[in-house]
């Protein structure tokens, strides 16, 4: 049976090359809906993306549309659109094909992508492209062209680095379709959004796979498994108690092995004491935001008082209210002459940097002074306190500590999927969904800040 390498498979490898076994060796699993909605989204922005080049006639030499490479270079036309191709066991899809020269001898191969910022692995995805066209056409783009986000923005991308890369993975891809063995199953970034999950997150709770740890990446696993140890259960025994240096006491360091400790004895760890600031008014910070479009739309605020709880919402319909997301933030901030805030990972200090790099020096300096006041809970979970879960998320904490979302199924995926859904149907019903979910992500923080707080971690 011949297989066809596809743009989708050459992705998926980039993600996973297990979810290339799997499909190769007659898998299937619905669709995910983030997958589904991306898909639709995409399709929308195709379009959106086309009209717009046409309009402003960007092209010269005319325009056909769901062709071959063969047709656009016979009839000599300077721009085509959605173009399909095949070459051997290479089947690609490109949005767009330019005309970059009157000879009509150099072809220059065209993405649209929605995100609002352009990654290794579309460039990748468009360096495979310009590979087929090179195999068509006898002469290798020497680059290609990403067309993104909303306001179509043009990236060039040069191929030279990036086509040696391509053929290598090709090369690899190639291998493994024509190979019986599996290779080895990572729960990775990727499965939140992948069909398989399910299936591939039954196997590794049913072989107590190292990577459901989520501390421990694929090389790290490999280290590990270079020592015989495969299980989470077999990692457990790996630990070693060591005194803390003084030197050392102020870096991040984190013991997997305690954590899987932990699990095996459903019991907590604890490894040297947490600090929390004190203050007596604290904040408890969350935000929602779609990370490829870089937009912040929901921010959720838990104000603690002398013990009086307020909590606040602030929403933004489009990216041009994003500003006033902020001034509504720090309107409320500004009542307050000394506080805390407490967040959970990095993303809130990223939306503060990305405010402060936008605004004026003199607000600048007030966003910095905010950045500075804010505490992160999450390397006390990763340094200090050993839960007995896999991950150290808020959710799979706040959990354990018996915290449960109003909607079971929110997450960080569900949030965008919410919030993509609001943006083509401006729901109620969704934005309330949104906002619940965030005021619920601000509550689950109290109860994780309390419980360090209260030391109660000594006592489960
Ligand atoms: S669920 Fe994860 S491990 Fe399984 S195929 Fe998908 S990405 Fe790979």
């Amino acid at each position: 049976m011949s297989y066809l390498i596809t743009n989708e498979i050459f992705s998926d490898y980039l993600n996973c090359k297990y979810k290339v076994f799997l499909k190769f060796t007659g898998k299937t699993a619905t669709k995910t809906e983030y997958e589904k909605l991306q898909k639709r989204l995409l399709q929308k922005y195709r379009q959106y993306v086309r009209k717009s080049l046409i309009s402003k006639k960007y092209m010269n030499g005319g325009i056909i549309e769901k062709i071959t490479l063969s047709d656009i270079v016979k009839q000599k036309f300077g721009f085509g659109f959605f173009i399909r191709e095949k070459f051997k066991d290479l089947k690609v899809h490109f949005d767009a094909l330019i005309k970059e020269d009157s000879s009509c001898t150099s072809y220059v191969p065209v993405s649209f992508i929605r995100k609002e910022r352009v990654q290794i692995n579309d460039k990748l995805n468009l360096a495979f492209c310009g590979a087929v066209i090179g195999e068509r056409l006898n002469t290798i783009p020497q680059f290609g062209r990403i067309i993104y986000g909303n306001n179509i923005s043009m990236v060039r991308v040069n191929f030279d680095v990036l086509i040696p890369k391509v053929t290598s993975i090709v090369m690899a891809l190639r291998n493994l379709i024509a190979s019986d063995n599996s290779p080895q199953m990572h729960l990775n970034k990727h499965c939140k959004i992948c069909e398989f999950r399910a299936k591939c997150y039954r196997n590794a709770v049913e072989n107590d796979d190292l990577s459901l740890l989520s501390g421990l990446n694929q090389k790290k696993i490999q280290k590990i498994n270079n020592k015989g140890i495969f299980t989470v259960n077999q990692y457990s025994y790996t630990f070693k108690p060591r005194r803390r240096r003084k030197s050392r006491d102020k870096k991040i360091t984190c013991y997997p092995e305690l954590k899987a400790l932990a699990i095996r004895e459903n019991k907590i760890y604890v490894h040297g004491t947490p600090e929390l600031p004190h203050s007596k008014v604290e904040i408890f910070l969350d935000i929602e935001g779609l990370p490829d479009k870089n937009f912040y739309y929901l921010i959720g605020l838990i104000i603690n008082e002398n013990g009086n709880f307020h909590d606040y919402s602030f929403w933004a319909n489009s990216s041009n209210e994003e500003d006033n997301l902020f001034y509504q933030l720090q309107k409320e901030l500004n009542k307050y002459r000394d506080y805390i805030i407490y967040h959970f990972g990095n993303y809130e200090k990223k939306y503060l940097k990305s405010m402060s790099k936008k605004l004026e020096n003199s607000q600048s300096r007030k966003v910095k002074n905010i950045i500075n006041r804010c505490y992160d809970l999450l390397p006390v979970f990763v340094s200090n306190i050993y839960i007995p879960t896999y991950s150290n998320g808020l959710k799979d904490i706040a959990n354990f500590l018996g915290f449960s979302w109003t909607d079971k199924s929110g997450s960080g995926i569900q949030s965008i999927i919410w919030r993509e859904k609001w943006e083509l149907s401006r729901s109620n019903i969704i934005e309330d969904k949104l906002k619940q979910y965030n005021k619920d992500d601000c509550l689950a923080l109290v109860n994780v800040k309390n419980f360090v707080s209260e030391n109660r971690y000594r006592n489960e």
